[in-house]
C-alpha cells in the first residue's frame, strides 16, 4: 500500500453542485452559481476558430489576456496573474505563503475550498464564525498573530451573499500588519449594486498588501473553461506566477476570456437581468415569510438548520438543484425566470 500524507485522511472533500431531474423530466441547476445563459455566439465562434490551433501549446504567459485585463482595469500588466479558475489562483496564493506553522484566517462559513487549500498547502486554518451571516471583522483582526501570513475576505460572501461595506473593511485593513497578505475574493463583484460596497481594486491601489481575486466563471459565463485572475502589487502577482504549473490556462480559455472582454457590454446586460431576478426572488421569499440576508451576489441563502436536507430534497422533487450545507442552510443560485419561479413554488410549498 503506498503511503500518503496523513492530512489526506482528515481533509474535507469538495462537494460540487449537482443537477437533479424531476419525475416529469424538469431540471433547473441552481447549485453552482453559474450563469443561466447560453454562451454568446461571438465567444463560441472565437473558440471554434481557436480550436484549429490546439495541436500547439497555449501562450504560457497568457500575454494578450493579461494585457487586456490590465487595460480594462487600468493596472500594470505586472500586477495581473492568471490561473485555471480563481480557485487555482487561490491555491497558488496558499502555496506562496505556507510554511510549517503559517496561519491563514478566513470567515466560516465561507467558500468551501479555503479549508481544503489550507490543508493541501500545509497551512493552519483559523476560522472565524460569521455573525448574522456577515464577516466578524473585529474577531478576524483579533485572530491575527505573529504566525498569520494571509487573510481571505470573501465579499460578497459565498454562501450567504452578504458583502462588506467600505468603512468596516477599511477599519479592518487598518488593523492588518503590512506583512500579512489580504485577499479580497470578489468572485461575485459584477453583481454588486450597493454603492456602500467598495470595489476591491480601489482598495488594492492604496494598499500593497491587498490583492483581488476575480473570475470569468460567473458573470462572464465561462465556468466550463476555467479562467480566473488576481490583481495585486508586483511582488504578490510575481509570487503567484512563480508557483503556477506550466501552461495552466489553456488556449481556448484564453481566447474565450478575451472574446468575453470584447463582448463585455452584452455580458453585463445579462448580469443586470440576473440582478433584477435576484430582487424579485428575494422579495418573493420574504413575502412567503423567509428570512433572506441582503445578497449582492447571484444567489440567496436560506438558514434552515436541521431542515436543510429535507428542503434540498423537496426542491429536488421539482427538478431544482440547490446547494445544501447540512445542519446550516441552503444556497440557491438565481437562474432564468422559469427556474426561479419553479424554485419559489417549491419554497412556498415547504413553509
Ligand atoms: N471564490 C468564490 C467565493 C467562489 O464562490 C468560487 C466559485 N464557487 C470561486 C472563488 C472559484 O471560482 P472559479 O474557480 O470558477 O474561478
Amino acid at each position: 500500500m503506498p503511503r500518503f500524507r496523513a492530512i489526506l485522511d482528515t481533509m474535507p472533500a469538495y462537494k460540487a453542485g449537482k443537477a437533479v431531474v424531476s419525475a416529469d423530466g424538469r431540471s433547473h441547476k441552481l447549485s453552482s452559481n453559474e450563469s443561466p445563459y447560453d454562451p454568446l455566439p461571438s465567444v463560441v465562434e472565437a473558440i471554434a476558430e481557436g480550436a484549429r490551433q490546439i495541436n500547439r501549446y497555449p501562450d504560457p504567459a497568457s500575454v494578450r489576456l493579461t494585457e487586456a485585463l490590465a487595460a480594462r482595469f487600468g493596472v500594470p500588466a505586472e500586477h495581473v496573474a492568471l490561473g485555471p479558475g480563481s480557485v487555482t489562483v487561490a491555491q497558488q496564493l496558499f502555496e506562496t505563503v505556507s510554511e510549517p506553522g503559517a496561519e491563514v484566517i478566513y470567515a466560516w462559513r465561507s467558500f468551501e475550498a479555503y479549508p481544503l487549500l489550507a490543508d493541501l498547502a500545509g497551512a493552519v486554518s483559523v476560522r472565524v464564525p460569521l455573525v448574522n451571516e456577515e464577516h466578524d471583522l473585529d474577531a478576524m483582526a483579533d485572530a491575527i498573530t505573529d504566525r498569520t501570513r494571509m487573510i481571505f475576505v470573501c465579499t460578497p460572501n459565498n454562501p450567504t451573499g452578504v458583502p462588506i461595506g467600505r468603512d468596516r473593511l477599511t477599519a479592518f485593513l487598518d488593523r492588518v500588519p503590512a506583512n500579512v497578505l489580504v485577499v479580497l475574493d470578489e468572485a461575485y463583484r459584477e453583481y454588486v449594486r450597493d454603492e456602500d460596497v467598495p470595489d476591491g481594486l480601489d482598495i488594492y491601489r492604496e494598499r500593497p498588501n491587498v490583492c483581488v481575486l476575480r473570475t470569468f466563471s460567473k458573470a462572464y459565463g465561462l465556468a466550463g473553461l476555467r479562467v480566473g485572475y488576481l490583481i495585486g502589487h508586483e511582488p504578490v502577482a510575481a509570487a503567484v506566477r512563480k508557483v503556477t504549473i506550466p501552461f495552466a490556462v489553456n488556449s481556448l480559455a484564453q481566447i474565450a476570456a478575451l472574446a468575453s472582454l470584447e463582448a463585455e457590454d452584452e455580458l453585463l446586460a445579462r448580469v443586470d437581468a440576473v440582478v433584477k431576478e435576484r430582487t424579485r426572488v428575494r422579495e418573493a421569499l420574504i413575502a412567503q415569510g423567509w428570512e433572506v440576508p441582503p445578497t449582492e451576489a447571484n444567489f440567496v441563502w436560506l438558514r434552515l438548520g436541521d431542515r436543510t436536507l429535507e428542503f434540498a430534497s423537496a426542491c429536488g422533487m421539482e427538478g431544482v438543484a440547490v446547494r445544501p450545507f447540512a445542519g446550516e442552510g441552503a444556497r440557491v443560485s438565481i437562474g432564468d425566470p422559469e427556474a426561479n419561479d419553479t424554485f419559489l413554488k417549491a419554497a412556498a410549498a415547504f413553509r
